[in-house]
């Protein structure tokens, strides 16, 4: 016997006011009592006074509070349509206006009903007037609030009044026991969870308002110190588990390797001997490395890279290396794959910009697994390539990569099975010449080693830097002439247009011009972010060749490029370049035997910051140093997108001003991981919740 249809559902059940609202505070990551709990005040407005209609409107640029009954309430056009509310008290009317409003105000606002209004009181054509001020309907001798009174950061159709008795409900249920033990909170100082956590909802009338702003005050220190101590224990945890997880053993220093090294035309240098030593040592293990190679610019990484590919490629493994840009991607396919090819080794490249036809014939290949070294942009990892044998992801500048990009890389992208097939996780090798700030080193980069190399190749003559007012182009350009006589090349750097790419294009344009036309005899080519992949390459190329003796480029070119006959390098407008990009620029030159000159053009006046930027990079070729500089001149925000990557992370602590909390909640998470699980446990519990995946970046 057939089974009864069932009657299809013909309409969704409607939803309760309640639930609606429950839907809204989940958007906001709202969802547990203690999550409400947590959801802590942006600001504070102060109701705790009334001031006279007539004092408020002596009270000039600051929201007050007033109180009065209503003697008009009208719908009136002026010449827009808005509602007129007339307020008054002993002392006097006050108009208050509204251009959005609902019918239902109108019925509110009703005369004889009595408002509590607060705003800024300013003086329009009828007299005092508070333009959408927020207001409640109260009544004769309501209690004032006794504190200030929280500001919720809200989400779409939620209003504070809602938002408050979200978290009032939730106080009344949640569990409040503290998750650090009494010794730990001695120890740093550190306020009781609960009375923290009620005085940042309800202020007492005595309390520090400015300790409160600038979140200073003892409660906030608690809250901070508990959220970045949970994002502690949490890498600490991610990082257990990626051990757990198990990498190929790629310990297999053999042919390849040696071979390799025999035909290098150069020795490496010590330290390059002991950065490698360290990653061989990593790349043997059972679980995957996670290391980071900084190295100055022009220090020789590229080729320490090459070997430990080598070493994964000797143990039966496939290895990728990923590159910001295109040029770079392309230069290092051409150098490593000129080094490997003879050796015998398969190389694909896989750029965003291949015909359809060629990236289909790379991936059959990587696919197969015959390619053995992959190398390329991020296209490695967004056109979901499998890489059946993955062993080694090399990421190159990784600081280039955008905050998206390094964290598909970090968090699951080269590990998740969509690159690879297999179930080990691959190890990583990142490559930057900027040192990371020490609050990030702390937090973001915290389950990462660290490989230096600290000493560049012999040989190099050390850069000559010059800094030059712009009025002396003619000098400029007569000794690029005078150079390119000599067999030498340069490269000239057009000046960065933050605020317009159009504009940057077209200085370059005219800038090779002009070159072009003052030169006459001499090669001049472009290369910019706009052109043709196809183009660019070919452009580099000649210049490689030493075909073009003038490369009048944007900052393209600033990462990472290796022509060793160019010794000469201008940079125009020297001044709206930050300092690390000076030294990335000017990295380009000073590779091979030749004295290299630098010559930093600027536009006088100059600023007192932008002369001792320029003052550093005259006295200084070191680029820790002037990344250290850098960053006592600008600050750890700019090390490019990590404050968002990082911060995204936090909520109540700042990256910036709370070092120091970043330091003792290291230290805490260390002890706890060690003597304690069942705090480590509780504590992730409260502060994490569903948000466990996201913090573990
Ligand atoms: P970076 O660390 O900035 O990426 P590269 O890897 O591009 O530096 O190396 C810069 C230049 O130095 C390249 O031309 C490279 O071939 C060369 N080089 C690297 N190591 C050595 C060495 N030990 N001796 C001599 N030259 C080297
Ligand atoms: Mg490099």
């Amino acid at each position: 016997m057939p089974a009864p249809k069932k009657k299809p559902a013909t309409k969704e059940t409607a939803k309760s006011p309640a639930s609606k609202i429950a839907d809204k505070l989940a958007r906001l990551g709202l969802r547990s009592d203690i999550d409400k709990v947590l959801h802590l005040p942006l600001r504070y407005e102060d109701e705790t006074q009334i001031l006279t209609v007539d004092e408020a409107g002596r009270a000039f640029g600051r929201a007050v509070q007033v109180e009065g009954v209503v003697t008009a309430c009208e719908v009136a056009f002026r010449p827009r349509r808005q509602l007129v509310v007339t307020i008054a008290d002993d002392t006097g009317p006050l108009t208050m206006r509204f251009l959005n409003f609902y019918g239902s105000q109108v019925k509110q606002l009703a005369e004889g009903n009595r408002v509590r209004a607060r705003g800024e009181v300013r003086h329009g054509f009828f007299g005092a007037e508070m333009v959408h001020p927020s207001y409640k309907m109260v009544n004769a001798g309501a209690p004032l609030p006794i504190g200030l009174t929280p500001v919720y950061p809200a989400g779409e159709g939620l209003s504070q009044t809602i938002l408050r008795k979200a978290v009032v409900d939730a106080m009344a249920r949640v569990d409040w026991r503290d998750t650090l033990p009494e010794s730990l909170r001695a120890a740093h100082d550190l306020m009781p969870f609960e009375p923290a956590v009620r005085l940042l909802h309800n202020p007492p009338p005595d309390i520090d308002e400015s300790a409160l702003a600038d979140r200073s005050h003892a409660a906030w220190v608690r809250m901070k110190f508990d959220e970045l101590l949970a994002q502690q224990l949490s890498m600490k945890r991610a990082q257990e588990a990626r051990r757990a997880k198990g990498a190929a053993v790629l310990d297999k220093a053999g042919k390849l390797s040696k071979a390799f090294l025999r035909q290098l035309p150069f020795k490496l240098t010590a330290a390059q001997q002991r950065v490698l030593a360290e990653i061989r040592h990593d790349l043997a293990q059972a679980f995957p490395m996670q290391r980071l190679l900084q190295g100055d610019v022009g220090s020789g990484k590229t080729v320490v890279a090459a070997l430990a590919a080598a070493q994964a490629i000797d143990s039966g493994y496939q290895a990728v290396l990923m590159a910001p840009t295109e040029i770079l991607a392309d230069q290092h396919f051409r150098k490593i794959a000129g080094w490997m090819e003879p050796l015998g080794v398969n190389v694909a490249w896989l750029t965003g910009s291949l015909k359809a036809k060629e990236k289909r014939e790379a991936k059959e290949r990587i696919e197969a697994g015959v390619a053995q070294l992959i190398i390329g942009t991020h296209a490695v990892i967004q056109d979901d390539v499998q890489i059946p044998k993955l062993g080694l992801a090399i990421v190159d500048e990784q600081h280039r990569f955008g905050v998206g990009q390094r964290l598909t890389l970090r968090n699951k992208g080269v590990g998740d099975g969509t690159i690879i097939g297999n179930s080990t996780v691959p190890h990583q090798l990142m490559m930057s010449a900027t040192p990371i700030p020490r609050t990030l080193a702390m937090t973001y980069y915290a389950d990462l080693e660290v490989s230096v190399i600290d000493e560049l190749p012999p040989g190099r003559t050390p850069i000559v830097t010059r800094v030059i007012d712009q009025n002396r182009r003619d000098e400029v350009i007569e000794r690029v002439h005078a150079a390119a006589l000599e067999g030498r090349q340069a490269y000239w750097v057009c000046p960065l247009i933050e605020e317009s790419e159009a504009l940057q294009l077209q200085t370059a344009t005219d800038t090779h011009a002009a070159l072009s036309a003052a030169l006459p005899g001499l090669r001049v080519g472009l290369v910019h972010g706009r052109m043709k992949p196809q183009e660019k390459q070919e452009t580099m190329d000649a210049f490689a060749r030493g075909e073009v003796h003038v490369l009048v480029a944007t900052t393209v070119i600033e990462v990472g490029v290796d022509v060793p006959n160019a010794s000469l390098m201008v940079i125009e407008h020297a001044e709206r370049f930050g300092l690390s990009q000076l030294h990335q620029l000017r990295g380009r030159v000073g590779r091979g035997s030749a004295a290299s000159v630098c010559l930093l053009l600027y536009q006088s006046p100059l600023g007192p910051v932008a002369k001792e930027r320029l003052r550093i990079m005259r006295e200084s070729t070191d680029g820790f140093e002037i990344a250290r500089k850098d960053l006592e001149l600008r600050g750890p925000g700019e090390f490019l997108g990590a404050r968002q990557s990082g911060q995204a992370m936090l909520r109540f602590a700042d990256l910036e001003t709370d070092q120091w909390l970043v330091e003792r909640a290291r230290d805490a998470a260390q002890l706890l991981l060690r003597d304690d699980p069942a705090t480590v446990d509780a504590h992730l519990a409260r502060w994490l919740g569903a948000r466990e995946e996201y913090l573990k970046v």
